[in-house]
């Protein structure tokens, strides 16, 4: 059963290793079948290269795993309160890019400097706050998710405008109507922050794009009126 989000998963988290944005196992990618309430997620710890679509785990939106041999990602209970509480995101993507991550450890959201940025992110990417001790301890993958749902609900973030965060210390989480378009977005990331650490050695006092360049792009691409691409599109 689940052939279909698994093969999707599988083909998203292959994406992650083509992309070179998931250094050894650091990063996973889900596919959601929101009818049933599930997800199809990597298993914790397999090398890319020995991935197969058969190999992802079911798992519903409590993290229970519902179908699959091996035991799903260690960051399973994070894919899960996502998929809980952004109710129109089809795919999730984890990843420890290099670039995405030393804004999470220097507790920085990713400033929106460029047309390249406002192509996929409506604003900064925002970086959440750090977990408590208590957080830690326990349920630790759970609450990073709840902590990226506290920041959306209570900065009234739009989370389909805002399709990426920075858990601080950790890393980068990002999503998508799909697990593709999740590893799309996980993969511009990684490239937008490399551009604005490039952009801050050359100048350290670089503005935000103007609002009406930063509406031009993303509203062209990702408004009700988008008119970029090709009028069909998967
Ligand atoms: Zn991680």
């Amino acid at each position: 059963m689940y052939e279909e989000i698994k093969q999707k998963a599988y083909e998203a988290n292959m994406l992650l290793y083509k992309y070179g944005i998931a250094p050894f196992t650091w990063g996973n990618a889900s596919e959601c079948d929101r009818e049933n309430r599930v997800f199809a997620i990597k298993p914790s710890g397999v090398p890319y290269e020995e991935l197969t679509p058969e190999m992802m785990v079911i798992v519903d939106f409590s993290g229970k795993k519902i179908d699959g041999a091996l035991s799903p990602s260690s960051d399973t209970p994070t894919h899960a309160v996502l998929y809980s509480s952004f109710p129109e995101i089809g795919g999730v993507v984890h990843t420890h890019s290099v670039n995405a991550v030393a804004f999470a450890q220097a507790g920085a959201a990713i400033p929106a400097l460029g047309t390249t940025h406002a192509d996929f992110c409506y604003g900064a990417v925002p970086c959440t706050r750090e977990l408590t001790k208590a957080e830690v301890d326990s349920e630790y993958e759970k609450n990073t998710g709840l902590v990226i749902a506290e920041y959306f609900h209570e900065t009234n973030t739009d989370e389909n405008a805002v399709p990426a965060v920075l858990v601080k210390s950790h890393g980068p989480f990002c999503w998508g109507k799909n697990a593709k378009a999740a590893a799309y977005n996980a993969a511009v990331l990684e490239i937008v922050a490399e551009m604005a650490l490039k952009t801050a050695r050359i100048r350290n006092d670089v503005p935000s794009i103007p609002q009406h360049l930063l509406d031009k792009h993303y509203l062209r691409k990702h408004g009700k009126n988008a008119y970029y691409g090709q009028s069909k599109k998967d």
